[in-house]
């Protein structure tokens, strides 16, 4: 099978270390790759950056191409979006982004769209079937679902041996403020073991 008669897939990522193996998966089934950066509510700015650095260093290393990235979004958009769904920030979440990948991949002649978030244990698989199969419907592209979580942990070592970036949070402004307050606790926890007993 050549490059010109494979099927194209479009590739929507949130950062690179989940990106070196979904690629891998995805090629090995005889797809033609191609990523793009979408990720609309990570906070801060800087973290955004980064992330969108690491994906770039990745497709590098993988030699997929990119399509550009979209200019970074108002950080309202987010909280409009949850509001939206009632407060259950994962599901406007992914929504925002799975939304974006559909239509992008429906402006730029993709037949199918898949998104790097399947390989993520951290996340709920079923909500992002749904909502990757509603936006698919909605733009008249398929929407490849696939369950990657077993293999999570080989992806974190292949990017930490690519020399990626790898945060330690999820990436919104909630999510945080969570890493912030468990940084606090843990810090609270230590002094209070070291006090001396009364
Ligand atoms: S915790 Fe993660 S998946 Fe949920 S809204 Fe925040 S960035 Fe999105
Ligand atoms: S699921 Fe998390 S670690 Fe994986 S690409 Fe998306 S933001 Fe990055």
């Amino acid at each position: 099978m050549t490059g010109n008669d494979r099927e194209r897939l479009l590739l929507h990522c949130c950062c690179g270390p989940c990106a070196a193996t979904v690629v891998q998966y995805f090629a090995g089934t005889g797809k033609q790759v191609t990523g793009w950066y979408y990720n609309p509510n990570i906070y801060p700015p800087e973290e955004m950056r980064l992330r969108r650095q690491a994906l770039q260093q990745a497709s590098i290393a993988l030699g997929i191409p990119l399509l550009p990235p979209e200019p970074d979004p108002e950080p309202y958009e987010f909280l409009l979006a949850v509001a939206a769904e009632g407060g259950v920030r994962c599901r406007a979440c992914y929504r925002l982004r799975l939304e974006a990948a559909a239509r992008k991949a429906k402006e730029e002649g993709f037949p199918a769209f898949s998104t790097t978030l399947s390989i993520s244990p951290y996340q709920d698989l079923e909500a992002i079937r749904e909502t990757g199969e509603a936006a698919g419907e909605k733009y008249g592209v398929r929407f490849e679902f696939v369950d990657l979580r077993k293999k999570h942990r080989e992806s974190l070592e292949r990017a930490r041996s690519l020399g990626l970036y790898c945060q330690n949070y999820c990436g919104c402004m909630f999510s945080d403020l969570e890493r912030s307050a468990a940084r606090a606790l843990r810090a609270v926890r230590k002094v209070k073991s070291a006090a001396p007993a009364e």
